[in-house]
């Protein structure tokens, strides 16, 4: 059964705004048993390091070794993984990395000081982490594209090492992936999934190093896991399920945003597709063009659930109001699909990543056009941003005061110290005080 059901909105409705509310929000709610598991995983292999992955390994991705060394994934099993894919997906694998490669770069930050007339100099380091984890999930499907979308940046930032787990269940390795790491320049991997490959990379084991930072999609084991070990590591974040939201002046083929609205569709039932119109007719020919389409989809029957649940068509006033729907839903993607998508951009307050035009599809950002994919999903784009180079690094403040510039500050701190009854503070800033 694969005929097209798909919710409706209209912004003159008196009630739009809690309609729209109530279709577009997503609270994941974890369960007692899952947190109850990873909280079990996460405290045995911070006691007892190498064992616990060893045993967790086995029972949960069946996969028996007698050390965590041999799950260490040698360096001629990547290399049979590079001769394994073909010339096309190699290249395609390199353009790809070229690309996210060169626009990372352009996110570096400068470090940065400035001198005041006593001489004082205040300023900002910025350096990266020493150590990032990069999770890639392995179970269901195998993901290439998020290793470089995640391992990229990173190198970027001039981390040292970073160190992979992609779980392999049975001991299966995915080549495109293996060959995607070598091709990020990945450092180490190892065939660990799960809560416990998260805990590996966190508490470090006698075999597998702790990072800094972890980053990477994966299933709800990992997601709680990464949720739970925040603050003693830091992480990227925790995705919901991905959205688009194109808004359509009737420019572009229907055929083409009725694919890229399945495009998003086809990720999994709770995936968000949402189109944005003035047009009325528009509307419908793209509604006629994913009647026709949907039965020829290989993932008919995830994107039929997905658009019956949560996807939408939204008829609204004017472009300037489909600009203030997509500032109410904070989109992942937002495809600009118009004639003169210059003219709205200004109006775009939130989203996580633009797509202008009708040539820009969702699709070439997912995979090369060179922006990370890894980006906010479920509103968060109201006040975060894609993931990037700065994710693996972090700032430190300089202080340098010259004797004059130490006099006026010291006199400044002392006054607020003992304004906070802090005795000590005050009187450590007054040793600097001249006379
Ligand atoms: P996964 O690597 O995330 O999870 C597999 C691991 O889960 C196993 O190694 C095992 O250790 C653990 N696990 C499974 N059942 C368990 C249980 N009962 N108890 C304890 N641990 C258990 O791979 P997956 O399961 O295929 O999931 C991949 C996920 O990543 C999907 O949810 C997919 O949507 C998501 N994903 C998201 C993005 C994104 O950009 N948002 C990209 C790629 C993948």
């Amino acid at each position: 059964m694969s005929e097209l059901s798909i919710n409706r909105l209209n912004t003159a409705d008196p009630d739009f705004e809690v309609a729209l509310r109530r279709h577009t929000e997503w609270e994941e709610g974890v369960d007692t048993s899952v947190r109850q598991t990873v909280a079990e995983i996460l405290k045995r292999v911070r006691q007892e390091g190498d064992a616990a992955v060893l045993e967790y390994t086995a029972k949960l991705d069946s996969l028996s070794v007698a050390s965590v060394n041999e799950l260490e994934v040698p360096r001629e099993r990547i290399d049979a993984a590079m001769h394994a894919i073909t010339d096309e997906q190699f290249q395609a694998l390199e353009a790809a990395a070229d690309r996210i490669r060169r626009y990372h770069r352009e996110q570096l930050p400068q470090d940065w000081s400035y001198e005041e007339a006593d001489g004082t100099r205040l300023g900002q380091r910025v350096l990266p982490v020493d150590r990032a984890g990069l999770y890639v999930p392995g179970g269901k499907a195998a993901y290439p594209s998020s290793v470089l979308m995640n391992a990229i940046p990173a190198k970027v930032a001039g981390v040292e090492e970073i160190v992979m787990v992609v779980p392999a269940p049975g001991g299966e390795l995915n080549d495109l992936v293996l060959a995607a790491a070598r091709v990020a320049g990945i450092d180490r991997i190892y065939t660990l999934g799960g809560a416990q490959a998260v805990a590996a990379l966190a508490y470090g084991t006698e075999t597998v190093p702790a990072v800094d930072k972890i980053v990477g999609p994966g299933n709800i084991y990992v997601a709680e896991a990464k949720r739970e070990v925040f603050g003693r590591v830091g992480i990227d974040m925790v995705a919901g399920p991905s959205e688009i939201l194109v808004v359509a002046d009737g420019h572009t083929d229907p055929d083409w945003v009725a694919m890229d609205l399945f495009s998003q569709a086809e990720h999994d039932e709770q995936a968000q597709a949402i189109l944005v119109s003035p047009d009325a007719d528009y509307i419908a020919r793209v509604e006629a063009s994913m009647a026709r389409m949907l039965p020829e989809m290989e993932r008919a029957e995830i994107i039929r659930q997905s658009l019956a649940d949560r996807g939408i068509l939204i008829q609204c006033a004017s472009l300037e109001e489909a600009a203030r729907v997509s500032n109410l839903v904070a989109p992942e993607h937002l495809e600009l699909s118009l004639a003169d998508p210059d003219a709205l951009l200004p109006q775009i307050r939130h989203a996580g990543a633009i797509f202008m035009g009708s040539w820009a599809a969702e699709v070439m950002g997912d995979y090369c056009a060179g922006p990370n994919h890894v980006l906010p999903t479920s509103g968060t784009a109201r006040f975060s941003s894609p993931l990037g180079v700065y994710d693996f690094q972090k700032r430190s403040s300089v202080v340098h005061f010259s004797a004059a510039g130490a006099d006026r500050a010291a006199r400044c701190a002392s006054v607020l110290a003992r304004g906070e009854g802090l005795t000590a503070h005050a009187r450590s800033a007054e040793y600097r005080i001249r006379d």
